[in-house]
């Protein structure tokens, strides 16, 4: 059976014609398929569209969530209630086409356990969203150990295993491209067309977007942590040349003033780079404390799924 898990936020106008096109889709492929449509706090009427397609179909099921917990999460309540074995992950928006769905399928076939979609175009995104995006690709490429694959989102296909695995993630920071990368097994890529939105607007707010790219840092690099080691090396280098040098005029070349300008720019440099240390180790902490909390990752509201097995 293949899964298909939507996240599903504010998406009301468009996403009973979505459905409507992913389910012809899913009946071409000719395997039993589900729906799992997670409601991610939608403030319109996207739950009530959610019913409605349950009700006129029975492959279609849903998880409505307490509040809005952010696609990462949606997606990973999706994935904990799809029972396939192999399982779909996409934006329920139409910007990933689910004719694509056909080729993932496919090569999963071929014995792969991931097969991800590699945007070779993206559509009528706006230029910073692009150049973000891009920027963000890059720096993750460099600073993280294990490559996570760039220009992919999370429009992908897994099978059983993969999904079990993630399962067994617990981390509340959720980076799934980088988890999947991280747990490995046999991936491999497809090529598509990034399609536009069919209605409405992003609902990745820039305060969204700066969150995800700081999990995605923070889960998969101590690169931040060690620039804060590296930076706070380089201070006491130059502060103890400034030592000498200082030593060096006051006995030998017998020259010095009380030096009100240099204390200053000494005290607010090492000043600043400590606050930013401080900075960057309580990033790390405010996410350490996130775990050791244990909390849910999320809530469910109700749902018409019995609950997959772990
Ligand atoms: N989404 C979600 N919760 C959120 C934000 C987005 O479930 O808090 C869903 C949204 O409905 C869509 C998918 O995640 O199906 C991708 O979001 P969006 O299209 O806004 O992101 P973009 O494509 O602009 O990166
Ligand atoms: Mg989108």
């Amino acid at each position: 059976m293949i899964s298909v898990v939507l996240p599903v936020y504010n998406e009301a106008e468009s996403l009973s014609l979505f459905v409507a096109q992913l389910r012809d889709v899913l009946v071409e492929i000719g395997e039993p398929y589900e729906i799992v449509l997670v409601n991610d706090g939608s403030k319109d009427h996207s739950f009530k569209v959610i019913l409605d397609i349950c009700e006129s179909d029975p492959n279609s099921k849903f998880v409505n969530l307490s509040r809005n917990f952010g696609h990462q999460i949606a997606i990973s309540a999706g994935v904990d209630f799809a029972s396939g074995d192999a399982i779909v992950l996409m934006d329920s928006d139409g910007q990933d086409p689910p004719a694509e769905i056909k080729n993932l399928y496919k090569k999963l076939k071929e014995g792969y356990d991931v097969v991800y979609a590699k945007r070779i175009s993206r559509g009528k995104e706006g230029f910073i969203k692009k150049w973000t995006a891009k920027i963000f690709y890059n720096t993750m490429d460099r600073i993280t150990s294990i490559p996570i694959p760039m220009d992919v989102g999370d429009f992908r296909i897994l099978t059983k295993k993969v999904v079990e695995a993630l399962r067994k993630m617990p981390e509340k920071q959720r980076y799934l491209r980088g988890q999947i990368a991280w747990l490995g097994f046999k991936q491999t890529y497809i090529e598509y067309h990034r399609e536009d939105r069919t209605t409405g607007d992003t609902k990745y707010t820039y305060r969204k977007m700066i969150r995800l790219a700081l999990d995605g840092i923070t889960s998969f690099s101590n690169w931040p942590l060690r620039l804060a080691t590296i930076s706070g090396f380089v201070c006491a280098f130059i502060g103890f040349l400034l030592i000498l040098y200082t030593l060096y005029s006051r006995y030998v070349l017998q020259d010095y003033e009380p030096g009100w300008a240099s204390l200053m720019i000494t005290l607010v440099f090492i000043g600043g780079i400590q606050l930013i240390g401080i900075g960057i180790i309580g990033e790390y902490i405010g996410r350490i404390n996130e775990n050791v909390k244990n909390r849910p990752l999320y809530v469910v509201d109700e749902t018409n799924i019995e609950r997959a097995q772990n």
